[in-house]
């Protein structure tokens, strides 16, 4: 790993490309499939509640998130597999594994560096990103900070989820077609989306 990049905003985002999953994935969707043209997409707008697997709260949506229906790998495909024939109103309730939210825990995530490569400023539970161990194409890895001791720094690459059995709750708020350019980019634009 060569040099960590601390992050600005350090509360971790759940559905943006941050933890981007790997795509792949081919919507079931009816309306993408069946009522239009191959690149046809819409836009939910959802409330959600995220719950470890004692039923804690880990996190609910302040405002509704808003992302791109039709296998643009906007969301947890097992959550839009679910929502494929959901109209406004309708709630979801979805139980992940591991690998199919954010990942098995990684033990070779986890690395020890001297505090001189980070800011003097560094406390447990800042982000940093930095170059995955021996990637070619120089993929970028989120650590977080887990521990401080000893001139040492344990960073761990695992997203702060990773390894964990979740349950996403959401209900629609509503349900849009999203426009030509969303549909090309393969996200959202506009208030809870992309801005560019
Ligand atoms: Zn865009």
């Amino acid at each position: 790993m060569r040099d960590y990049t601390q992050r600005v905003a350090s509360h971790r985002r759940l559905f943006a490309v941050d933890f981007r999953r790997e795509s792949g994935y081919s919507s079931a969707c009816p309306y993408f499939w069946n009522h239009h043209a191959h690149f046809q997409g819409h836009r939910r707008h959802l409330n959600y509640s995220l719950f470890d697997p004692d039923g804690e709260l880990i996190e609910k949506s302040s405002e509704p998130i808003i992302y791109l229906h039709g296998g643009y790998d906007n969301i947890f495909p097992k959550v839009e597999e679910a929502l494929g024939q959901k109209e406004e109103g309708d709630k979801v309730s979805v139980v992940m594994e591991p690998d199919e939210a954010f990942g098995e825990y990684d033990e070779e995530l986890v690395r020890v560096e001297d505090t001189g490569k980070f800011p003097p400023s560094i406390k447990v539970g800042d982000q940093f990103e930095g170059v995955a161990e021996g990637s070619d194409d120089h993929e970028t890895v989120i650590y977080t900070i887990t521990d401080i001791a000893e001139g040492k720094v344990i960073a761990d690459g695992n997203h702060p989820l990773a390894g964990i059995r979740l349950r996403f709750d959401c209900e629609v708020m509503e349900v849009r077609p999203a426009s030509k350019e969303e549909i090309m980019h393969g996200h959202v634009h506009g208030a809870g989306g992309h801005h560019h």
